[in-house]
Parts: C-alpha cells; structure tokens; sequence
C-alpha cells in the first residue's frame, strides 16, 4: 500500500480520527455485556476463534452447569477436563481452553475465596489490570476485555482489526506489536472515549478498512490516512 508522508500522531489528529468514525457510525453506549467471571471466561473462548464460535461454546458451558451467578462457576471447577472440552469443542483449542479455565477458577479460588470480580472496578485501573494479568493465560487483550465490556473502566482491547487499522492510521509503528499497543493507544484517548473508539475501530476494520482491499474511496478519515490507496481524478 503506498504511503504519504509519515506525520507523528497527536492529541488534535486522534481527537479528528474519533470525530469522524462517531459521525459516520453513530453514537456508542456501553452496558455491561456479562458480570466479571463470565466476561473473563468468554473472552478465553474468543482466544484464537471467532465471536460467534465463542459464543456457543461459552453457552454450551453455561446452559450445562446451569450458572446463573458467579459461585456457580465451581462447577465447572470441579468437573474434570474431559467433561469442560466436548461442550466448548466450538470455541476450538478446546482442550487447552479446557484447562485454562479451570486453572483461572482455581487460582482465583485459591486467592480470593470466590469468583466474584466487582471489586476490580474500585482499584485504580493499573491495579486492576495486574491482577487480571496474574491468572493463567490472560493477557493484555483478555484483561483488557474483561475491565471495559464487564466493569467500563478505560482499558483499550486491541484484537486485529485494531491492530492493522491503527497501524495503517499511524498511531502505532508497523513494528508495534498488539500487546504493546493496548497501553500505547490507552494512553492517547480521552479515558471517556476509550471504549466508543474501541467500537469504532473495530467496526471500521470490519466493514471498510478490511485487512486485503480497504474501501478508502468510501473512508470517512480518508484525508487523516498516511495509507491511504484513494486516488484523486482530477
Ligand atoms: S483510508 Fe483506507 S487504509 Fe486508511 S483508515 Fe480509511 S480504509 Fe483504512
């Protein structure tokens, strides 16, 4: 993809960015999609699969165990691999997933006597993120996840599509790396917007800067992209 001049991104241009993806995609308004431990469990399952695939997985899970509240998750603590891995066998990686979970339930048992993770909305988001970054297999992007879709603390989720659409924006390096770039592109955006720029990014690498042939003629931050493939006729 041929490239403009290469400008260093800046509050004004991020503060542009926004503008013109709320303008064009409308207004965002978060609410609460899961409590903590079964956003933190889910969001396991969209490792390496799609959302959709997840999403079966995660209620085979529940329907079977019939978890309604969070102390229900023990069950599926106590039950063995074997029986977790056939009922999320959509999610993929089932038997590693399998394990995972059940290591998260138990060092979160061991740690803090219950599954119940509201009280990480009332630590500093630094804090917050630390202590979701100790479990088993959650990284950057699960932690991410679970601190703004479950409790609406400012954290950044980078997947994919964000990860190549900020890339081909400028407000990363080509070099960056997803997980390098949660707390990178956190640290540019209003803490109040963080999660409507989340939407926006994603759903803008959904539907027009795809990853083999973005639409830039239709692109409402056309004139804001260094990569830019949108030639001017005149
Ligand atoms: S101009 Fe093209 S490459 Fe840039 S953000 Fe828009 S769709 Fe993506």
């Amino acid at each position: 993809m041929p490239s403009r001049t290469k400008k260093l991104p800046t509050t004004k241009s991020i503060s542009t960015i926004y503008d013109g993806l709320s303008t064009y995609y409308g207004p965002v308004s978060w609410e609460p999609r899961y409590d903590g431990i079964s956003e933190l469990i889910f969001t396991v399952l969209t490792q390496h699969t799609s959302d959709r695939n997840a999403e079966r997985a995660f209620q085979r899970l529940v329907d079977y165990f019939r978890i309604a509240r969070s102390h229900d998750w023990m069950k599926v603590l106590e039950a063995t691999v074997e029986q977790i891995e056939p009922l999320i066998r959509s999610g993929g990686l089932s038997n590693i997933k399998a394990k995972r979970i059940k290591d998260i339930l138990l060092q979160l048992f061991q740690k803090y006597d219950s599954f119940d993770l509201s009280f990480l909305a009332e630590l500093p988001l630094s804090e917050a993120k630390r202590k979701l970054n100790e479990l088993p297999g959650v990284g950057p992007k699960t932690t991410a996840v679970v601190l703004s879709f479950a409790f609406g603390m400012p954290a950044f989720p980078v997947d994919t599509h964000i990860h190549r659409v900020t890339k081909r924006l400028g407000l990363i390096t080509k070099q960056t790396s997803a997980d390098q770039a949660h707390d990178k592109l956190e640290k540019m955006i209003e803490p109040q917007l963080v999660f409507p720029m989340h939407v926006y990014l994603i759903t803008h690498g959904r539907q027009l800067c795809k990853a083999r042939k973005p639409l830039c003629h239709a692109c409402p931050i056309e004139t804001q992209c260094p990569s830019s493939t949108h030639i001017v006729k005149n």
